[in-house]
């Protein structure tokens, strides 16, 4: 079941066309540091945040059943509660957000890198079907990513005791390789990214982890809702804007 919890939040094709868009959409959305009392630019780092209020256009890349994409829609809104986002969801696949549900795998371009995918593309695969009983995860992670989060389990705080070789190896057997399971899984978040906060293992963003690719008593178990953290995080980047 865990290869279903792999979702692959896919690079920027283009590191400069992402930095750009990122900062037209939101300017801070570059970085800042602070080292030595002085504020300094994090090199090349930057999140992929919208700007607060703005309304995100939702379509369906392929044909989905109605009552597919409402149970698709009901769950993302969750995200709304805290963050202070509109989702418009539309006929067809002119919009932002474009999702295609006929694939076997769950994946999602992160924040604003979604503007820089070609019109004739998906920027979000939600494989995992409403009687699936990880539809309810799987839809608030992609949209998680949608919202310009990234993986908890890369939480420059997250010292997760992987064994590596059983972690490759499982990975192997489904296919998956070790570039992939280091950018999916072991690669670090710049710490500047998490802007400040604590590692949360209980986070919808957070890989289950098994006992057996863990060293000594360590396991996540599969997170099916959005955690407190989850939620507070949305407020914080996304807050009511005061005009
Ligand atoms: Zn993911």
């Amino acid at each position: 079941m865990c290869d279903l919890l792999f979702c692959k939040p896919l690079p920027a094709i283009d590191f400069e066309a992402s930095h750009r868009i990122a900062l037209a959409e939101r300017p801070d959305n570059a970085l800042h540091v602070s080292a030595g009392g002085r504020s300094k630019r994090a090199v090349g780092q930057f999140s992929k945040f919208w700007a607060p209020g703005r309304t995100l256009t939702i379509g369906f890349f392929n044909d989905t059943p109605t009552e597919h994409k409402a149970a698709i829609e009901k769950v993302a809104r969750q995200w709304l509660r805290s963050a202070n986002l509109k989702f418009d969801f539309v006929d067809g696949a002119f919009a932002d957000i474009r999702i295609y549900t006929g694939g076997d795998d769950n994946h999602s371009h992160v924040g604003t890198d979604a503007l820089l995918v070609s019109p004739m593309d998906a920027t979000m695969a939600l494989s995992t079907k409403p009687d699936d009983p990880l539809f309810g995860r799987t839809v608030l992670h992609e949209f998680g990513h949608v919202l310009g989060l990234l993986h908890e389990h890369q939480h420059p705080k997250a010292n997760i005791p992987w064994d590596i070789p059983e972690l490759y190896a499982y990975f192997a057997a489904k296919g998956i390789d070790r570039q992939t399971v280091d950018l999916n899984l072991l690669d670090k978040t710049d710490k500047a990214l998490a802007k400040g906060t604590a590692y949360d293992r209980t986070s919808i963003m957070h890989y289950a982890v098994l006992q057996e690719q863990t060293v000594g008593d360590w396991e996540v178990g599969i997170n099916h809702t959005l955690s407190r953290r989850d939620r507070a995080f949305a407020r914080r980047i996304y807050p009511k804007v005061i005009a």
